[in-house]
This record gives C-alpha cells, sequence and structure tokens, in this order.
C-alpha cells in the first residue's frame, strides 16, 4: 500500500478506550477511557491522545482532519495466532465431525492436517497467495491492524519455505504488519515410520533455514498427542533458540500433553489454546512469564471441548491474550470481535479484559508492545473506530460485526461504505 497520509487530526471520537503501558502489570483492572476526545499522528506515529480540545490546542491548523463522528476509537487490533496460509477448506469435514466424528479421529485417517497439507504441496506459491490474500484483508475490516500468521500446512521443508515465502509475500500487499511463524505442525505422512529423521531434519535443516533466509519471527510447535511429544519439541524450541527466534507453544489442547509446563520450563514468550489447564500449570506459566493466549473460537468451533479456564489463569498471574485461531479445521473465522464475544460468555472475561487481551497483551506475544496495542503518544498511528457507543458493545454485538474505520501509521486502510450507529 502506498499512501501518503501519514500526519492526520481524528477528531469527534465519542470515546477512547485504550490500555496504557504504565497499568501494565494491574492490565486486568484498568482501561483508560477517555470521552470526547482526538488523536494527532504526525510522521505516522501518535503525537498527541487525549480530551479533544487539549489535542486541538496542539494540532496544526493545517492538518488533515477525519471526523470520527462520536465513533468508539480503540487501538488497531491484534491477532497473535492466525493459520492463514492454505488453499481449499474443510468444510465437509465439519459436518462429519458434526455427526459424531472426533478431530483426532479424522487427523488420523488422513483427514485433518493431512488433508490440507496434500493441497497446499500441490498448488503453485501463486495459487496459495491469491487463496490465503483476501483472508488477511477481512481480518483487517474486523479492525485488526497487527497480526501473527503461521506456516504449518506444507509439513515438508519445500511447503513450509512455500508457506513462509508466501507470507513474505503477501506483506508487500497489504498494509497491516505480519509477524511470521514457523509452525512445526504434524508429521509428514511419508516419515511415518522414519519419525526420528523428520525430528533431525526440523533440527538440522529447517529451523536454522528459517533463520538464515529471515523467513519468520518465532518457532511455534504443536505439542500434543497425535503430533509432536514433550521430548521431539523441547528439541526444537531449544533449537529455535539457539538460533536466536522466539518460540511458542500450541499446549493443552486435548489433555495434559506436557506442552504448558514445556512452555514455561523452556521459557516461551506463549502458550497457546491451554483448554487443560491445570494449577500447577497455570504457576509455571506464570511464573515463567509466558502469556496464556485463548483461542475461544477453536473451542466453539470443534464443539467438544472446555474453555480455558481463564479466570482462574488471571487470578493466579498469568497474562492472557485472546486470538481467532483462524484455520480451515477447528476456527474458520477472521473475525476477533466474534473471539470476544465467545470469551465474554465463556471465559468470563470483562470488556476490559478483552480490549487488553486483544491489543496490547496480544502485541507482546508477537514482542510488539513497543510499537502497537495501545493510543500512546510515539506509538504507531493503528486506530480502529467502532459506530458503538461503549466498549461493553465490542464483544455486545457479535457475527457481523466490523470496525467502521481503520488506520495504519495515520493512513486510512479501511472504511466500512456501510457503518451504521449501533446503540
Ligand atoms: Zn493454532
Amino acid at each position: 500500500m502506498n499512501l501518503s497520509v501519514s500526519d492526520l487530526l481524528i477528531h469527534n471520537i465519542g470515546l477512547l478506550a485504550t490500555p496504557l503501558s504504565q497499568d501494565r502489570a494491574q492490565w486486568a483492572e484498568r482501561v483508560e477511557k477517555i470521552p470526547q476526545a482526538a488523536i494527532l499522528i504526525h510522521d505516522g506515529r501518535i503525537a498527541v491522545v487525549g480530551a479533544e480540545a487539549e489535542v486541538l490546542a496542539q494540532s496544526p491548523a493545517q492538518v488533515e482532519r477525519f471526523d470520527a463522528q462520536g465513533a468508539l476509537a480503540t487501538p488497531g487490533l491484534v491477532d497473535c495466532h492466525t493459520h492463514p496460509i492454505f488453499v481449499g477448506n474443510r468444510a465437509a469435514e465439519f459436518h462429519l465431525r458434526n455427526a459424531g466424528k472426533t478431530y483426532l479421529e479424522m487427523a488420523a485417517a488422513g483427514g485433518g492436517i493431512q488433508a490440507t497439507a496434500r493441497k497446499v504441496r500441490e498448488a503453485t506459491t501463486e495459487r496459495l497467495i491469491e487463496e490465503s490474500l483476501p483472508r488477511f484483508h477481512r481480518s483487517l475490516t474486523c479492525g485488526v491492524t497487527t497480526l501473527e500468521a503461521k506456516s504449518g500446512y506444507g509439513l515438508d521443508w519445500e511447503g513450509e519455505r512455500k508457506s513462509l515465502r508466501a507470507i513474505r509475500e503477501i506483506e508487500t500487499h497489504i498494509p497491516q504488519r505480519v509477524h511470521s511463524t514457523f509452525l512445526i505442525h504434524a508429521l509428514p505422512a511419508e516419515y511415518r515410520e522414519r519419525r526420528g529423521d523428520f525430528c533431525a531434519e526440523v533440527v538440522e535443516r529447517m529451523i536454522p533455514s528459517v533463520a538464515a533466509e529471515g523467513l519468520a519471527e518465532a518457532v511455534d510447535v504443536f505439542c500434543e498427542n497425535g503430533a509432536f511429544t514433550v521430548e521431539e519439541s523441547r528439541r526444537f524450541l531449544r533449537a529455535a533458540q539457539e538460533r536466536g527466534l522466539s518460540c511458542m507453544v500450541h499446549a493443552n489442547q486435548f489433555g495434559h500433553s506436557g506442552g504448558a509446563l514445556l512452555a514455561a520450563e523452556v521459557g516461551a514468550g506463549s502458550a497457546h489454546h491451554l483448554e487443560y489447564l491445570n494449577e500447577e500449570e497455570m504457576l509455571a506459566l506464570a511464573a515463567a512469564r509466558t502469556t496464556g493466549v485463548a483461542l475461544p473460537a477453536s473451542v466453539f468451533f470443534l464443539g467438544d471441548l472446555p474453555y480455558p479456564p481463564v479466570r482462574r489463569m488471571i487470578a493466579l498471574g498469568m497474562r492472557v491474550a485472546v486470538a481467532t485461531d483462524m484455520n480451515p479445521g477447528s476456527a474458520m473465522t477472521e473475525s476477533l470481535p466474534f473471539c470476544m464475544t465467545a470469551a465474554a460468555i465463556y471465559c468470563q472475561m470483562t470488556p476490559e479484559e478483552l480490549l487488553w487481551a486483544t491489543t496490547f497483551n496480544a502485541a507482546e506475544v508477537v514482542n510488539a508492545e513497543d510499537e502497537v496495542g495501545s493510543l500512546e503518544a510515539g506509538k504507531r498511528g493503528d486506530v480502529a473506530l467502532w459506530k458503538l457507543p461503549d466498549l461493553e458493545s465490542l464483544s455486545y454485538h457479535f457475527g457481523e460485526l466490523r470496525a467502521a474505520a481503520v488506520f495504519i501509521g495515520g493512513k486510512p486502510v479501511w472504511r466500512d461504505p456501510d457503518a451504521s450507529s449501533r446503540y
């Protein structure tokens, strides 16, 4: 995207709601709320933010203005867990599952991740980009200005490298900032009898190449019964750390897999899913300062798992983020606002917690909290406007909620042509 505007005054904001860096330690308790507010953006960064009268007094007379028409302003949202790089869909599988087959049964029968992997390997890079790119646009319309994107449906190195390169190519076509993650997702079918060979390939070839070629900022591993063991996952994560890549773990989705304790042991920045999490695991994650990422859309979509025990996680001192898990098998949605609603209902998260979980805390998961995740002077001018009267309404309207307008670095990058007020 090549837009020239990077100085902008967004005025007539009905209510501005944002986390503040200074409240980081008490994140679950406090959100800054400023009625009748404005934001002055200079050179793509927030210069002044606050009550409209104060911001206007400090704004140059000739600055370009955007009338928010009383909208709710929040930081651009951060979706810190997505799998957007794939071709085809798994709609038929979705209905088979609803008819009684389990996710793991279908995976064992060659469906699931392996089915998507076959399609990704057969697809050209152009086709992979063509099908994946619109998902990033839909995410933007839901207010997301920064997102994490994983590979993970290539499985072998050729497929994974194609997927990671597709993310890098897509980045050049979209306004959002993308954080790329190499996901070690499942054993490729052709390695079924040669498990050790594949693990060696990951450690000796894939992770070093990811680092050397700058294909990703992080490594993620699916540590689960049916995917990778704790010992295998530990080897992968240690290899990633040796190469300076940050670490995430898909942990404890289907049981007490050991993934959460491993994430704490290696000091991973985040552990994702955590549907099965006991107090020992929560305390370990809290002590290791590993953020727990709740993915309520996948629990909703799979239908037979418990929601992560977020209230207890917060009570025991964990930081929590909420993300979509956008993927063809277990969460076919780009809507982070929908995930807020699900987390409100099923994880009993408050509107204030949900804002932190989808902005500041999520920015920490991708190591971008100094740049994005709150509306504070010095940060990038990433702003989402919502035709809503208050913060509570952001998770109350569900299923079709889009941002009225989105700005990245002070540039208007999305405007809903049909944004009507909700009261
Ligand atoms: Zn995932």
